[in-house]
């Protein structure tokens, strides 16, 4: 085990790429799951506070500690098996997305979860339930999760496999190893139909490693998962394509989604299936137009979409995708394909620059991020973006507004230039989340709630279901020690 108390050592794991700030005592690295064990035991013998740390690239302030220790989870980074005849890999929760991802692709595999920052960890993401430009056709972290190994906050243990547990209506039991019965009354809530990563999710007859899933760290600690593969497709079509008219890329987006989900529902071949329809506005391309030689000097929106394809039908994909950006006011010339990987990879890049580029321009302020990450249902998308643009004109603020909008996902970042433009861009954060509740969406579609979205979850599901959400918590941490702060307001 590694122990660190020295602050200067400590202090990157003080915060995350919210700029959220936090203190703590002491940093325990275990290099194992027993020495992870034994040392939560500890912990809870002796009252301590203790949060859980993945890579740090969390945007809610999750892994910062509010005082007590801080446990890493870096030295838990071993790939344990890859199968590939049952499709399966067994990591530890400290391995890296990005390693992770190399390693199955070398082998001609793929996991589907794709946040744009892969520099996280496993456990971060099933903690978080993430999701990325792939989730419009592979959905979130969840699907691909088969098994979960947990350390309670006691440091009793709980292995959770998918299809073994299920709610009987509102009540589930769960027996940890050392076979003490855990019994939770799951209240009835309304989810939203969106991606959603605020709250636990809760849901009758539901499976019990669900509710470990995006639940933050504030039940378990991941320990080892095992998770779900794919073989790579043939080609993936990838292109960027612009619009000289950012609503024209609204409406481009909107109706290759259309013709998407029919494909699916419909079961067609050879047509349009996007695996991601990803958004840039102006600002966004302004903002990236330097480093990005690519993007035309006269296009105000941008679309990159991206379908799985094979050599027979390439072509006949490609013809339809250019008849609808034809349809949508672009040109052939107006496209940004990628011929080959090298390109696939430059185009990765320009979407990971957008948001790797706000983060750095509010740390360069040491200001703390504004950024949306609300999600409305498809049908509401046209006019919420309606509604986010007059918002942030009538406002004077300088934005960026960029997302997962396959999934009406949106990342609107306010960039506030002084502490007084802060305080405006809160007043607007919070009119745009309370827009996206009424439009039945999520305060949060990915990043979770963490300690800097608290009083929006209680906007969003009002404070009883919020308290019946910690009374779960407190069934498994019954001393509130693990991740204290997260999810819930009162607990700092
Ligand atoms: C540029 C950029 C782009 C991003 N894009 C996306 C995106 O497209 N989609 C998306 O979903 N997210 C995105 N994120 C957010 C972030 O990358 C994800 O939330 C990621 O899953 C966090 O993983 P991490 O290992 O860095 O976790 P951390 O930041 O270290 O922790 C996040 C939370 O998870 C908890 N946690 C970590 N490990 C464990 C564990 N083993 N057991 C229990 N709890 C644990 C922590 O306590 C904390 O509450 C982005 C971030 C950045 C900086």
């Amino acid at each position: 085990m590694i122990i660190k108390s020295n602050q200067d050592e400590i202090l990157n794991y003080l915060t995350d790429a919210s700029n959220f700030q936090g203190e703590c005592e002491t940093l325990y690295i275990p290099e194992n799951e027993e020495e992870l064990i034994l040392l939560v035991k500890s912990l809870y013998h002796s009252d301590k506070k203790f949060t859980i740390s993945g890579a740090g690239t969390g945007l809610t302030g999750g892994r910062v500690p509010k005082g007590g220790v801080v446990i890493s989870t870096e030295k838990l980074n071993k790939i344990i098996e890859i199968n590939l005849q049952e499709n399966f890999a067994i990591v530890q929760a400290g391995v890296y997305l990005s390693n992770f991802l190399s390693e199955l692709k070398s082998i001609g595999y793929f996991y589907p979860p794709d946040p744009t920052e892969k520099n996280c960890f496993i456990g971060g993401t099933i903690a978080n339930n993430a999701s990325g430009a792939k989730t419009f056709k592979y959905g979130s972290t969840r699907n691909f999760v088969l098994e979960l190994k947990i350390i309670l906050p006691d440091g009793d243990t709980l292995q959770l496999k998918r299809g073994n547990y299920f709610a009987k209506d509102y009540h589930l039991n769960i027996k940890t190893d050392s076979d003490k019965e855990i019994q939770i009354e799951i209240p009835q809530i309304n989810l939203p139909t969106t991606k959603n990563a605020a709250g636990y999710y809760l849901q009758p007859n539901m499976d019990a490693i669900d509710l470990f899933i995006g639940s933050e760290g504030t039940l378990g600690i991941i320990s080892t998962a095992k998770l779900k593969i794919f073989p790579l497709p043939e080609k993936i079509i990838s292109a960027v394509c612009f619009f000289e008219n950012e609503i024209d890329a609204i409406k481009f987006i909107d109706e290759a989604r259309e013709f998407s989900y029919r494909t699916r529902k419909e079961k067609l071949i050879n047509k349009i299936d996007a695996l991601a329809l990803e958004f840039f506005d102006k600002y966004s391309l302004r903002f990236l137009q330097e480093d990005f030689p690519k993007i035309s000097p006269s296009a105000n929106g941008a679309v990159w979409f991206e379908q799985e394809a094979n050599s027979s039908n390439e072509e006949i994909l490609i013809e339809q995708w250019l008849k609808l950006i034809f349809k949508h006011n672009s040109s052939d010339e107006f496209v940004w394909f990628a011929s080959n990987e090298k390109e696939r990879k430059e185009i990765e890049e320009f979407r990971h620059a957008i948001s790797w580029k706000v983060n750095e321009f509010i740390s360069n302020k040491n200001l703390r991020k504004l950024g949306t990450d609300v999600a409305v249902p498809d049908c509401e998308m046209i006019s919420f973006y309606n509604f986010l643009i007059n918002k942030m004109k009538s406002s004077n603020l300088n934005y960026v507004l960029y997302g997962h909008l396959g999934n009406s996902h949106f990342h609107l970042n306010i960039l506030p230039k002084d502490e007084y433009e802060y305080s405006e861009g809160k007043k607007i954060y919070k009119e745009i989340c309370d827009k996206a509740i009424q439009l039945k969406g999520t305060i949060s579609a990915e990043h979770g709630i963490g300690k800097i979205k608290r009083e929006y979850l209680i906007d969003m599901f009002g404070v009883d279901i919020v308290n019946k959400m910690k009374e779960i918590k407190f069934k498994f941490d019954p001393k509130n020690l693990l991740n204290r702060g997260n999810i819930f307001l009162d607990d700092d």
